[in-house]
């Protein structure tokens, strides 16, 4: 393979040539969020300025421009994904939305009392509280799958946690705390064999993998826009067309019906019937660009790479003395969690930030995680494929003079 051309990509990126105190931005958050290449800010130019209009409605040209925009962009994600059907594309505002329409519509439906839903400790609050809530409004339980001491998913725990009242088991595909990325192949199977559905919280995953929805079966897959180079206000729920098809909508409005009188509304059938009212066009038209360029790019370019900085970036880490990583599994992304003895993770985001380095520092809205480690909070530098080696030198320099 040729070597991946990171100063050639980090051009791409006019938001890292940016100075912060003084010093050249060195961005290590990308779980938290991207940033965008001049591409995805180029499209979102070009749609206000050539494109505009609100879409499916009006029959003149600049709707059936957006229109036109939109759902190629839909078709975009489709491909992304590996969806059977561009009708499995449902546009929402990102992960967390994406998760809250499952749960209120297809959980609605489908769990009731007694009935059991099967989340990891590895869970981000967005793929936790939406199933709480449902679990208490319909008398269902959740059941959590424990991790290792290396932050992996334990499988024959999560075989007991099975049986006949396991309606759905949502987890994660990547880690956002730990950078685990959990056995999710197995994890489908084994619920499908208990007649259970799967949610796949790719939020994480998508940025640095590749996804492949109908090989892994997954019923319902998730992520947010802004955590692959794209516009914040975007994301995505696929689901398998004869899933959507069975789901009642869960916001009514324009748009998502097929005809209304004051007696009954009839719907449209998905993706429209989970898109009340007037979308984020422009958002999902620079989804669109994103993954394009991310398919340029290669994500199997792009996952080698990231895996060489990750191992270089672990293996810095590992000798800052009185460093401890938390989240050492075997098959991990692009994601680093540490404390350090003798400060508290938010001193350490500060001296970061003085160095211009950006990190995030806190408990990640992952609490159950970090409390597994005995932890309120970490220092999480996390990787995307324009960083370089250099900048984790950076980073292990300013570690090391803290350490001392
Ligand atoms: N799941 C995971 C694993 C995440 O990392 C995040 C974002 N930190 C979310 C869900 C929620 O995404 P959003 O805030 O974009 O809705």
């Amino acid at each position: 393979h040729p070597p991946f051309d990171v100063n050639g990509v980090r051009r791409d990126f006019p938001i890292l040539a940016e100075r912060v105190n003084g010093r050249p931005l060195i961005w290590l958050d990308n779980a938290a969020t991207t940033q965008k290449p001049q591409v995805v800010i180029d499209r979102l130019a070009h749609f206000y300025a050539h494109e505009n209009s609100n879409i499916h409605r009006a029959a003149h040209a600049l709707a059936a421009r957006a229109t036109d925009a939109y759902e190629k962009a839909r078709r975009t994600v489709a491909r992304f994904l590996g969806a059977g059907s561009v009708d499995e594309i449902v546009f929402v505002r990102g992960a967390t939305e994406a998760i809250n329409l499952v749960a209120k519509s297809w959980g609605w439906q489908h769990v009731g009392e007694g009935d059991e839903i099967v989340v990891s400790q590895l869970e981000h609050h967005a793929n936790i509280v939406p199933w709480q809530q449902l679990a208490a409004a319909r008398g269902a339980t959740l059941r959590v799958i424990p991790v290792d001491d290396s932050g992996q998913i334990l499988l024959g725990e999560y075989r007991r946690l099975l049986n006949g009242r396991t309606r759905l088991v949502a987890v994660t595909q990547v880690s956002n705390a730990l950078g685990t990325i959990t056995p999710v192949a197995e994890i489908v199977e084994l619920a499908h064999r208990a007649g259970a559905r799967v949610l796949v919280d790719g939020a994480q995953a998508v940025s640095h993998l590749r996804v492949d929805v109908k090989a892994l079966d997954a019923d319902f897959y998730v992520f947010s826009g802004h955590k692959v180079f794209a516009p914040t206000g975007i994301g995505v729920v696929y689901g398998k067309a004869e899933v959507l098809e069975d789901m009642p909508p869960w916001q009514g409005g324009g748009n998502m019906i097929r005809d209304v009188t004051f007696e009954r509304t009839l719907y449209q059938p998905p993706p429209g019937r989970f898109e009340a009212g007037t979308g984020n066009i422009a958002d999902a038209v620079g989804l669109g660009a994103a993954l394009d360029y991310l398919e340029r790019l290669g994500l199997e370019n792009v996952a080698r790479y990231e895996h060489e900085l990750l191992e270089y970036a672990t293996d810095g880490l590992r000798r800052v003395p009185g460093l401890r990583l938390i989240g050492t599994a075997q098959d991990k992304t692009s994601v680093l969690s540490f404390v350090l003895d003798g400060y508290r993770p938010e001193e350490v985001g500060s001296e970061l930030n003085r160095e211009g380095i950006a990190v995030r520092a806190g408990h990640h809205c992952a609490q159950p995680i970090l409390r597994r480690f005995g932890l309120e909070a970490t220092v999480r530098p996390s990787l995307a494929f324009y960083n370089t080696c250099e900048e984790v030198d950076t980073l292990l320099r300013v570690l090391r003079r803290l350490a001392r």
